[in-house]
């Protein structure tokens, strides 16, 4: 079952050059139990959707156009009160990507999670709040004496697990992950991975998981969704997605699908800038980077076209993948 439905989402960031449409027209669903990778180079526009809609923007950055739908209800039409009260931790929560900055500096981070216990279950008493939260560190490997700590005597990984112990506490059905483990050594990541993945299957819970560790996606994820631009150019199940690709900029980052049980596979850059995002062209925004870019690429935005299996892919040659793959083998070689 959809839980989540997010359709044309268009989130903007004002800023004096003019408005940067970090969110340009993405719609994503998520189901029960589904694990999304969002995975695309830096500046995409990932932790903008993330954001999007647990409403986390900047003061700044605003969404501007689109829905999402959680459970079927619009979220984008609620009151922040409503949204603090009912959706945010209880329903859909978030690890950022610096857990540190997610603590407030003067309470206890044990006070901090024991107090989103409460305000989302009035009827949980202090002491099996308490005991919960201690429960959860102990399941992420931290000493539960630790919950009477200040975040400031938190190592970073120390706070990330934390973090993820926070994000937990009151079984959201969707948690939104923001690499949450690149700033950690890889044993941590490794460790701090795996439990989130124990968990959520304890707890049933959904998750976004953005990075850019392909060998994450390829073992934690059974979705995967690609940005560019501002733009979803291709989603799929992690299988066909990392073994039939269909987008020249997915094919692109091929180079670090090929051996994903190495330890730890970035995403290769490829060549070229990033499109300007503030006053974007014309056409499809990967045509200046583009291997396959044929004229109308340059004029036409491509639409998204939906394949078996729910593959979505944003580019006009799409229908032509096989030739495309076989080129860009050619290509790599
Ligand atoms: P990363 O992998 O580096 O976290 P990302 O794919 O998550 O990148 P976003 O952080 O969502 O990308 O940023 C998308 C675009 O929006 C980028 O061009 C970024 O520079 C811009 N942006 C992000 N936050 C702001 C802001 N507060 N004001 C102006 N522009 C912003």
């Amino acid at each position: 079952m959809t839980l989540l439905n997010i359709e044309n989402l268009q989130t903007y960031y004002r800023t004096e050059n003019g408005s940067v449409r970090a969110a340009d027209g993405v719609s994503l669903e998520l189901a029960e139990n589904e694990t999304l990778g969002l995975v695309g180079e830096s500046g995409s526009g990932k932790t903008t959707v993330a954001k999007s809609i647990i409403r986390l923007l900047p003061d700044n950055g605003e969404v501007v156009g689109g829905t999402i739908e959680y459970d079927g209800e619009d979220i984008t039409e609620l009151s922040m009160r409503e949204l603090r009260r009912r959706i945010r931790w209880k329903e859909i929560s978030m690890i950022p990507q610096n857990a540190m900055n997610g603590f407030d500096p003067v309470y206890t981070v044990g006070d901090q999670i024991v107090e989103v216990i409460r305000v989302h279950e009035p009827e949980t008493t202090k002491a099996e709040a308490r005991e919960r939260t201690r429960e959860l560190f102990v399941d992420l490997g931290l000493e539960p004496s630790r919950i009477d700590d200040y975040p400031h005597q938190f190592s970073g990984g120390m706070a990330q697990r934390a973090m993820v112990a926070l994000a937990l506490a009151v079984s959201p059905a969707i948690v939104l992950a923001d690499e949450p483990t690149t700033a950690l050594d890889v044993v941590i990541q490794d460790r701090i991975l795996r439990t989130i993945s124990e968990l959520q299957d304890e707890l049933n819970t959904a998750m976004i998981m953005i990075t850019h560790d392909m060998s994450v996606v390829s073992e934690v994820c059974d979705t995967i969704a690609v940005m560019y631009g501002g733009r979803l150019v291709e989603r799929a199940d992690a299988d066909t997605l990392i073994k039939s690709p269909r987008h020249p900029y997915t094919l692109g980052l091929r180079n670090a699908f090929p051996d994903v049980t190495a330890e730890s596979q970035e995403l290769i850059s490829i060549p070229g800038t990033p499109p300007d995002l503030v006053d974007p062209d014309e056409g499809c925004r990967f045509a200046p980077r583009c291997p396959f870019a044929e004229e109308r690429c340059w004029s036409e935005t491509p639409e998204p076209e939906t394949y078996d299996d729910g593959h979505v892919v944003e580019c006009h040659r799409a229908d032509e993948a096989e030739y495309l793959r076989t080129e860009a083998a050619k290509k790599e070689t």
